[in-house]
C-alpha cells in the first residue's frame, strides 16, 4: 500500500518492489540486477512504444510533476531524453517551452481539477498557448486520471494534438466567409438599389405612357404609346427577374405564405399584360374551374411571379392565335389541403423536344438576341422552377417545334379556415381588383360631387402621372409632397381616398399612415388608404397593413387599375 502511494512512477514501484523482493528471498546481488533488466526491458519496451506515437503524450503524478512523455514533448521542449523531462513542475515546464504565465497557470489549473475531481477531460480545445517569441499554438487535448489499486488519484496522462494549423485553416476559412458574405450582402443592396432607382423613373415611363395613351385619338399615335408600355414592361420584368436570381443563387425566394386569392392574382395579370395581348392581337381565354377555392394560404408572390413569367413567355413566342390559362383543381384535393393544377398554353413557335430540358437552365435562350426577333434574359423558366420547387410542386412542359407549348404547374396550397377579420382583409384585397369595368366611371348613383384624393408623393414625375390619371377619371386632386405638408391638409372626412408613397423625404408612408389613423381614432371617418411602391414585397405589405393602410399596389398603377380602386371604396362608401 505504502509502495503504490509512495511510488510515482512505474520504474520507481519496480525499484522498490525489487528490493524487497531480493531481501526477502535473499538472493545474490547478480541474480537481482537479471531480474530488474527483465523488467527494466518491459519498461524500455513500452516506453519505446509510447515514444514514437503521434501527437504530445504527457503524464504527471499527483503533485502535479512530470513523470514520462513521448517524443514530440521531448522535441517540442527541446530536451535530450525522458530523464531531462522527469520531475518538472508546471512553472519549470512553462519556462522552458517559453510559455507565458497565464497559459501555464491555466494549464495547471485544468490538471489540478482532473486530480480533484477524478473525471476525465476530453477533447478540449485548449486556450491559444501564447509563446514569447509570438507564435500561438492551439491544442486539442484529452487527459485523464490516473487511478491506483484502491481507486486513488495519482496521476493524470494527457494527449494533445498541435492543431494550430486546422485553427489558422479554420480562421481563414471564416474570415473568407464573412467577406463572400459582406460582398454579397453589398451586391444584392446595389442590385435591389439600382434596380429601384432605375425601376422608379422607369414606372414614370409607363405611367407618363398610360395617361397619354389615353388621351390620343390617332390609332398609330396610340399604338407607339402601347409600344412604350410594352417596352416598360418587358424592362420592369427584366428587372425583377435580375433581383430574384440573386435570392435563387442564396436560396432565400422568401417566398412566405400568406392568403390570398387566386382571382385577384389572376385580374392582376391580365391587366398587366392587356396591352400587349391587344398590341398583337391575340386572343386570350381565361377558365377557372369552379371546385378551385378562392381563398388560399400560400406563396402570392410566387404564384404572381411564375404565371407573370409564363404568360410573358406565351405572349412575346406568339404571333397569331391565343393564349389560355387554365386553373383547374387538382387530383388527391381534400377540403384542407388542395392542389392547383395551371395551364399556361400558347399557339405560337413552340420548343423542339430536345431543348425541354435545357430551357430550364440559367441564361438558356432558344433565339439569341442578335435575331433580333425575341427579347429576353433567359432567367424567366430558371427562376420559375425554382419557385415551383420552393412550393414544393411541379413543372411539366409539352411542346414541339411550330406546334405552340403547353406548361402545366402543379403546386400544394392550404385552404385557410379564415378568421372573419382575416377574411375581411382578404375580401378587400380581392374585390378591388375584381369589379366589372363599367364604362361608369363611379356607380355610386348618389354621388353629387367628384371625389377628393390627396395624393401623398414626393417625385415629380410620379405626381403628374397620378394627377393626370386621376383627374382623368374625374377626381380632385390635392398633391403632398411630404410627410409634412400631408399633415396639414389632412383632416377626418376631408378627403375620398388616399393614394400614399412609402419613401417621402421627412417620413415614411407607414408613419403618415399610423398618424391619420390616431387622428381619425375618435372620429366616424376612416379613409381607404392605398400605399404604392415600386417594389412591394411581402414584409412590405404586412409592415403597411400593420400601419393602417387598406392595400398595397406596386407602382405604377394603371388607369384601369387607379379606376377600379376608386370604383369599389367610393361605392361601398
Ligand atoms: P427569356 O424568355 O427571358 O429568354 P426564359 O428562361 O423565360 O427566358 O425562357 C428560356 C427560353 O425558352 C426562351 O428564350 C425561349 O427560347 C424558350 N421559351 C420559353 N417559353 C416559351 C414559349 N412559350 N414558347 C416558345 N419558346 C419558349
Amino acid at each position: 500500500m505504502e509502495l503504490y502511494t509512495e511510488a510515482g512512477n512505474l520504474k520507481n514501484l519496480t525499484q522498490l518492489l525489487l528490493k524487497k523482493y531480493n531481501a526477502f528471498l535473499e538472493v545474490s546481488s547478480s541474480d537481482a540486477i537479471s531480474i530488474e533488466s527483465i523488467i527494466n526491458s518491459i519498461d524500455k519496451y513500452y516506453e519505446d512504444i509510447i515514444g514514437c506515437m503521434a501527437g504530445n503524450i504527457y503524464w504527471f503524478d499527483k503533485h502535479c510533476r512530470t513523470v514520462g512523455c513521448n517524443k514530440n514533448v521531448l522535441a517540442m521542449f527541446g530536451l535530450q531524453s525522458v530523464e531531462n523531462f522527469k520531475g518538472l513542475s508546471f512553472e519549470e515546464l512553462g519556462k522552458i517551452g517559453g510559455w507565458t504565465l497565464e497559459a501555464t497557470q491555466s494549464f495547471k489549473n485544468d490538471t489540478l481539477e482532473i486530480l480533484q475531481t477524478g473525471k476525465p477531460k476530453l477533447n478540449i480545445e485548449e486556450p491559444p498557448i501564447p509563446h514569447e517569441d509570438g507564435r500561438v499554438i492551439y491544442f486539442l487535448s484529452s487527459r485523464v486520471p490516473l487511478f491506483n489499486y484502491k481507486n486513488d488519484v495519482i496521476g493524470v496522462v494527457g494527449v494533445s494534438i498541435d492543431i494550430t494549423e486546422r485553427h489558422q485553416a479554420e480562421k481563414a476559412l471564416k474570415k473568407a466567409k464573412l467577406e463572400a458574405e459582406a460582398a454579397s450582402y453589398a451586391k444584392t443592396e446595389f442590385i435591389s438599389n439600382m434596380s429601384h432607382d432605375i425601376k422608379t423613373p422607369l414606372s414614370g415611363i409607363i405611367g407618363l405612357a398610360d395617361v397619354l395613351m389615353h388621351r390620343l385619338e390617332q390609332k398609330e399615335d396610340i399604338d407607339f404609346a402601347e409600344n412604350i408600355i410594352n417596352a416598360g414592361q418587358q424592362l420592369m420584368v427584366f428587372f425583377d427577374n435580375c433581383l430574384e436570381i440573386g435570392k435563387a443563387e442564396t436560396s432565400n425566394l422568401n417566398l412566405a405564405n400568406e392568403y390570398f386569392s387566386l382571382k385577384s392574382v389572376t385580374q392582376e395579370l391580365y391587366d398587366l399584360f392587356l396591352p400587349a395581348i391587344k398590341k398583337k392581337s391575340l386572343e386570350f381565354y381565361l377558365f377557372q374551374d369552379d371546385k378551385v377555392p378562392d381563398y388560399l394560404l400560400g406563396s402570392r408572390s410566387g404564384i404572381y411571379r411564375i404565371l407573370m413569367n409564363l404568360i410573358g413567355n406565351a405572349i412575346k413566342f406568339t404571333d397569331t392565335g391565343s393564349i389560355t390559362l387554365r386553373i383547374e383543381l387538382g387530383e388527391k384535393s381534400t377540403s384542407k389541403n388542395t392542389i392547383i393544377k395551371i395551364i399556361v398554353k400558347d399557339t405560337g413557335i413552340g420548343i423542339p423536344v430536345d431543348k425541354h430540358q435545357l430551357i430550364f437552365e440559367r441564361f438558356i435562350r432558344l433565339t439569341p438576341s442578335s435575331n433580333n426577333l425575341y427579347s429576353g434574359s433567359g432567367l424567366g423558366l430558371y427562376l420559375v422552377q425554382k419557385m415551383v420547387e420552393s412550393m414544393h410542386g411541379e413543372i411539366h412542359l409539352s411542346s414541339a417545334e411550330g406546334k405552340g407549348s403547353q406548361f402545366t404547374v402543379v403546386l400544394p396550397f392550404v385552404v385557410p379556415l379564415l378568421t372573419s377579420q382575416e377574411y375581411k382583409q382578404s375580401e378587400i384585397t380581392s374585390l378591388v381588383s375584381l369589379p366589372a369595368f363599367s364604362d361608369n366611371i363611379f356607380r355610386a348613383k348618389d354621388r353629387k360631387t367628384s371625389p377628393c384624393i390627396l395624393l401623398v408623393e414626393d417625385n415629380i414625375l410620379a405626381q403628374k402621372i397620378a394627377y393626370s390619371m386621376l383627374t382623368s377619371l374625374q377626381c380632385r386632386v390635392d398633391i403632398a409632397d411630404c410627410g409634412q405638408k400631408a399633415k396639414e391638409l389632412f383632416t377626418p372626412g376631408k378627403y375620398d381616398l388616399i393614394f400614399m408613397d412609402l419613401g417621402l423625404p421627412d417620413m415614411s408612408g407607414q408613419n403618415i399612415t399610423r398618424y391619420f389613423r390616431e387622428i381619425e381614432k375618435d372620429t366616424s371617418h376612416s379613409i381607404p388608404i392605398i400605399v404604392l411602391s415600386a417594389h412591394t414585397t411581402i414584409d412590405l405589405k404586412k409592415s403597411c397593413i400593420e400601419h393602417g393602410a387598406n392595400e398595397v399596389h406596386n407602382k405604377p398603377l394603371s388607369k384601369i387599375q387607379a379606376k377600379s380602386i376608386i370604383d369599389y371604396y367610393l361605392t361601398k362608401s
